[in-house]
C-alpha cells in the first residue's frame, strides 16, 4: 500500500515553559480555583507525535485561563517522545520505548518491568487517579472525521453528548496490546463516577486537528463548570459553536493481529462502510478476515502492523 503523504501542517510549540510546572511531576500543572468543584485533568501528547494536543494546551496557557471552579490538571504525558519529533520522521516520536497507552493497568504499573513510558506512567498516574473527569486529546493516522472515543459505558457517552462534538462517537472497549489511560482505574468501572473521553482530533499534522482539539477541550471544560463560554471564546474554533446532530458507532470487536504478517486487501482510511456481511477485508498470515455482519463500519486501520497489535476495529452505527 502506498504511504499516505500528508504535509505538516502544524509546527510543534515549544513545550519547555511547562516542564517545571507545580506539582513536582513535570510537564504537570494544576490551577485550584478554591472553589468547589470537580477535578478535571486534560492531557495531550499521551503519543508523543500527536502535536495537536500540546498545542491545545499551549494555547490555554497562553490565553491566562483559569478554572471558574474546582481544579483544573494540565499534563503533557510523553514529552520524552515529544522531543524526539522530527519532521522529516514524524511518526518516528510516538513512543521511546513502547506504547504509553497500553499500560494502564494495575498489574503493569506495579509490576517489575522497566521502560521510559512506564517510568512516566507511574509518574503520572497519581494525577490520573486524582481526576473526577479526563479528556484525552489524540490525532489519527488517516484524514478522516474526528471520533470522540467514549468507551462503553454509559456516563462517558452522556458526558460525550454533552459537549456535543464533534459529530461521531464512538463506544469500543480499547485494545488488547493492554489498557488505555481512559480505561484505567474508576474511569473503566461502571461502579465509579469518574468519567473519561479520549478525542482523536483528526490527522496529525492537519490544522484542523489542532482547532477540533482545542474546541472540544473548550467544550468540555464548559460542560464541567470549569470555564464560562464567555472565557472560552477568545480560544474558540470553527467547530465550538457547532451542534451537529451527533451518531453512536458501536465498536463490536477489534481486530488483533495474530501472525507474523497482517494485510488488508484494500487500502482503507477509516470510516468505510462496507455493506455485505463475509467481505473480505485482510489477511492475517492467510488467514481471512472478513466482515462480520452488513454495513460494518472499519474504524481506525493501522499502519503499523504487528503482532498483537489491533489492525482495525469493527462497528455499526447505532440508530
Ligand atoms: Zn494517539
Amino acid at each position: 500500500m502506498p504511504e499516505p503523504n500528508y504535509a505538516i501542517e502544524l509546527t510543534p510549540p515549544d513545550i519547555e515553559p511547562y516542564r517545571s510546572g507545580n506539582t513536582g511531576i513535570d510537564y504537570v500543572t494544576t490551577f485550584d480555583s478554591g472553589i468547589a468543584g470537580p477535578h478535571v485533568l486534560v492531557t495531550a501528547l499521551t503519543h508523543g507525535n500527536e502535536i495537536c494536543g500540546a498545542i491545545a494546551l499551549d494555547r490555554f496557557f497562553r490565553a491566562g485561563l483559569r478554572p471558574r471552579q474546582g481544579k483544573l490538571t494540565l499534563a503533557f504525558d510523553n514529552a520524552a517522545a515529544y522531543g524526539n519529533f522530527d519532521p522529516r520522521v514524524p511518526t518516528a516520536s510516538r513512543f521511546v520505548d513502547e506504547d504509553f497507552n497500553r499500560l494502564w493497568s494495575p498489574a503493569t504499573l506495579d509490576g517489575a518491568r522497566q521502560s521510559t513510558e512506564l517510568a512516566r506512567a507511574r509518574e503520572l498516574r497519581a494525577v490520573v487517579d486524582a481526576a473526577d473527569f479526563l479528556l484525552d486529546i489524540h490525532s489519527m493516522q488517516y484524514a478522516t472525521a474526528p471520533l470522540m472515543l467514549a468507551g462503553t459505558l454509559e456516563r462517558s457517552v452522556a458526558l460525550a453528548r454533552q459537549v456535543g462534538i464533534p459529530e461521531l462517537i464512538m463506544c469500543d472497549a480499547g485494545h488488547a496490546a493492554g489498557p488505555r489511560m481512559r480505561d484505567y482505574g474508576g474511569f473503566g468501572d461502571p461502579a465509579s463516577s469518574q468519567t473519561a473521553l479520549l478525542i482523536e482530533s483528526g490527522q496529525h499534522w492537519e490544522r484542523r486537528a489542532a482547532d477540533v482539539g482545542t474546541d472540544v477541550m473548550l467544550r468540555f471544560l464548559v460542560v464541567l463548570g470549569a470555564l464560562r463560554e464567555d472565557d472560552a471564546e477568545p480560544l474558540a474554533g470553527p467547530d465550538f459553536h457547532s451542534r451537529p446532530n451527533q451518531r453512536i458507532i458501536q465498536v463490536t470487536e477489534a481486530v488483533t493481529i495474530t501472525g507474523e504478517r497482517f494485510e488488508f486487501v484494500e487500502d482503507y482510511r477509516g470510516l468505510e462502510v462496507v455493506p455485505r456481511k463475509g467481505t473480505l477485508i485482510g489477511r492475517d498470515d492467510g488467514r481471512e478476515v472478513r466482515t462480520p455482519y452488513d454495513n460494518c463500519v472499519l474504524i481506525m486501520p493501522s499502519r503499523r502492523l504487528a503482532k498483537g497489535q489491533t489492525a482495525v476495529r469493527l462497528g455499526r452505527y447505532a440508530e
